[in-house]
């Protein structure tokens, strides 16, 4: 789940790291009072859950009162495209107006969950800022890594060795060691996958602050924290996004593939397309339906797959347990009339109820062949499939 850098900023506050003060805001009228406090100059922001507002015209310096009100008006109600986004962009519905700071140096820090070393990973640059991607191309030498202990945190000498990296001043080691002890507790404490700061500046006079935050929330550990899953903000999802969180689906979307999966269970799905690539096809998405599966979330399911133009058949993989195969097997012909799909479907099912499952498919008239086991369906696949072989 992520939170939009309001919300993260709040957070971080909670842990006593600097972060500027400002006021979120969805309604035109309140520009005034607002910059007002600022005494007419301040930077306005858009609250998207996308990276890249500053070179997209998300984010600006505002020094009067004019410019404040036409810059958030242009912004408020309308799509922000960055290059994180797709075309058709992201919609703005808050707007951050926080006190300027005068930036002496912009640093990268971030925190997330590197699973190559099971562990969370603190990421620095002293190149921090709205370019930080072409440092890690051009120069990932400037892109440091601190692996910490998931058991025993980060110790003393990595924070030292941070600092060094970093070319933190003697004065201020000790106010950004407090901030990464504290980045780290939050991280922990809550859940997180992500925590990005980009930039953390020290300004002119010499005071460290967080200007930008990015948090996300384990999707799956989001239940420990009620006060967090209160700030999910549905309205940034994509339909798809929120058609998969509607209906509790795991559903990732694989580059190049054909072959649409729907199966239930995380473990079968891989199977599935281990078995997909071995028919000599490439699967085009992971899709779980999970262990139990009414009418309607097979047809959600159903339309998220055919969605996806680039699928010209469908692999059904279904092991009945708690989901009856009978219910699946109604909810695929409800949804592939409805839609009007023509996509061909090959079935595999067994287990509860699977011989009536089976009979709906069959006596559907829609374009189903149902295998009798794994090793079936793949020479169905292989003949189906163009370029099969
Ligand atoms: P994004 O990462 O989405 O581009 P940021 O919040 O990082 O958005 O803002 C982009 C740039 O704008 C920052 O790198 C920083 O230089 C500048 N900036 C952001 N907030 C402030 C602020 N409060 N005061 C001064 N400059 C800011
Ligand atoms: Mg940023």
């Amino acid at each position: 789940m992520n939170l939009h850098e309001y919300q993260s900023k709040q957070l971080l506050s909670d842990y006593n790291i600097p972060t500027p003060n400002g006021y979120v805001i969805s309604s035109l009228e309140l520009v005034k009072k607002y910059i007002a406090e600022f005494e007419n100059s301040a930077v306005i922001k858009a609250q998207v859950h996308t990276g890249g507002r500053g070179k997209a015209g998300g984010v600006k310096m505002v020094t009067s009162e004019i410019e404040a009100y036409n810059f958030a008006e242009n912004l408020l109600g309308k799509n922000l495209v960055t290059h994180q986004t797709g075309s058709k962009g992201i919609k703005v519905n808050q707007i951050l107006i926080e006190e300027a700071s005068k930036i002496e140096r912009e640093i990268y820090l971030s925190i997330i969950i590197d699973n190559t070393v099971s562990s969370p990973v603190i990421i620095t640059s002293i190149e921090g800022g709205m370019d930080i991607e072409d440092v890690s191309k051009l120069m990932p030498e400037k892109i440091k890594t601190t692996i910490c202990s998931p058991l025993l945190g980060i110790s003393n000498y990595k924070i030292r060795q941070i600092c060094k990296d970093l070319e933190i001043p003697e004065n201020l080691k000790n106010e950004f060691s407090q901030i990464v002890l504290s980045l780290y507790k939050l991280f922990i404490k809550n859940d997180c996958t992500l925590i990005e700061i980009n930039p953390l500046v020290i300004t002119k006079d010499e005071k460290i602050i967080a200007l930008d935050a990015k948090i996300n929330i384990d999707d799956d550990a989001v239940f420990r924290h009620p006060s967090l899953k209160k700030l999910e903000d549905k309205s940034q999802m994509s339909p798809l996004e929120a058609l998969t969180n509607k209906y509790d689906l795991s559903y990732v979307k694989l580059e190049k593939g054909k072959v649409g999966c729907m199966v239930n269970g995380a473990g079968l799905a891989m199977a599935t397309m281990d078995l997909t690539k071995w028919a000599g096809a490439e699967p085009a998405n992971f899709l779980d339906i999970g262990g139990s599966a009414n009418e309607e979330k097979i047809i959600a399911a159903f339309k998220i797959i055919i969605e996806d133009k680039d699928v010209e058949i469908i692999l059904v993989n279904l092991f009945a347990g708690i989901a009856r195969a009978d219910v699946v097997a109604t909810g695929i012909v409800k949804a592939s009339k409805e839609t009007s799909s023509k996509i061909p479907l090959v079935v595999v099912m067994r287990g509860t109820n699977s011989e009536e499952g089976l009979s709906i498919l069959n006596n559907s008239n829609l374009d189903i062949i149902s295998a009798s086991d794994l090793e079936h369906a793949a020479i169905i696949l292989k003949e189906k499939i163009s370029g099969g072989k």
